[in-house]
């Protein structure tokens, strides 16, 4: 099955950039850095953690890796360079349709602004847009702990690029820690709704914060990230249902940060059997050591799905993408030919 799966056309739409950088995209973002810092010399125990096979990862391997992939890109160019990398390995995939998602952040000592660090990660995309076969879109991240007045600069960022030439921002979304309250930032995400953007929130990771949910969802967000534990309540169950909100799944991502205990305990099921929309995706490929023909064959394990049935998924994570809906129907007719090529069922969204 899981040569099946890495045939299968795929869209990913929950990847954060720097969660997705891969060993050996830090290998490159190390040899860059030495460039101009000779004597630079990485954590040997981050190293090993990153270069470790055939050992499941942990939260704690993640939490080692995260600030060695910050501190490798701080400068434009090591960001743009982690952008092709990411981009590159998503296309080694087999994904056609891909949406990054990144907090804009500054570094005052290699005097990177935000505006430089989001011009270098659409650098990144434009190269890749050049030479391989897959589109890229970008989300920018507002973070649980950030302060609203920096979120709401990020917001207006998003809208200034959104309406740039290439017009490769196409939302805003909310991630970082679940403890910290999210209903601070809610006007900021009215705002990037009225100015054309799309919103997606992780939500419900963990029990924290259940009592924002209601407000949280009530915007209504356009897709969510995980939404773990959403289904244990018929209320916020019924609000999904309604207004056919598409979950982001993360299933390896779940199941090495504990938010469900195995796979089998996965909402996936919960939602795939009320035929809600349900994305297959990544979280942070790079630094929880998986990818998304991986996470598609352990969805099929799991709940013993069918090639159509994850067919089926995986043309709905391209009709969940934010990109504009002409641009997705275009990318539409790889999975039309795809299911032509294996006897699938496959009906147009314009029939
Ligand atoms: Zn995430």
């Amino acid at each position: 099955m899981l040569a099946y799966c890495k045939s299968l056309p795929k869209a990913e739409l929950h990847a954060h950039l720097n969660g997705s950088v891969s060993v050996r995209a830090i290998e490159k973002l190390i040899e860059l850095r030495k460039r101009s810092e000779p004597d630079y010399k990485a954590d040997d125990r981050v190293l090993s953690t990153a270069k470790a096979q055939d050992k499941i990862r942990t939260l704690a391997d993640a939490f080692l890796m995260f600030p060695l992939i910050q501190a490798l890109t701080q400068t434009s160019e090591a960001v743009t360079l982690a952008t092709v990398e990411v981009i590159s390995e998503f296309n080694d995939d087999n994904v056609k349709y891909l949406e990054l998602r990144t907090t804009p952040r500054e570094n005052t000592v290699t005097s990177m602004s935000k505006v430089d660090y989001i011009e270098a990660v659409l650098a990144g995309i434009a190269t890749c847009s050049e030479r391989l076969p897959i589109i890229v879109r970008l989300l920018l991240s507002i973070d649980r702990r950030q302060e609203v007045a920096d979120a709401s600069e990020t917001v207006d960022l998003a809208i200034k690029f959104a309406k740039s030439k290439d017009a490769r921002v196409v939302g805003v979304e909310l991630s970082g820690d679940p403890k910290f309250d999210g209903r601070k930032f809610l006007p900021l995400f009215q705002k990037a709704r009225e100015h054309g953007l799309k919103i997606t929130l992780h939500l419900a990771e963990s029990c924290d914060w259940m009592e924002e949910l209601s407000e949280m969802l009530a915007l209504p967000p356009d897709r969510i990230g995980h939404g773990t534990l959403l289904h244990n309540d018929p209320v916020h169950a019924a609000v999904i249902r309604e207004n056919s909100i598409p979950l982001e799944i993360c299933l390896t991502s779940n199941f090495i940060c504990q938010t469900t205990k195995t796979f089998k305990d996965s909402h996936l099921d919960f939602w795939f059997s009320r035929k809600q929309p349900v994305c297959l995706c990544t979280d942070d490929q790079g630094v929880f050591d998986t990818y998304l023909s991986k996470e598609f064959e352990i969805a099929s394990e799991t709940f013993n799905l069918t090639k159509q049935d994850l067919f089926d998924t995986s043309l709905c994570g391209l009709r969940c993408g934010f990109a504009p809906k002409e641009e997705l129907y275009a990318i539409e007719r790889i999975w039309a030919q795809f299911a032509k090529e294996h006897a699938l069922k496959y009906s147009s969204l314009r029939d």
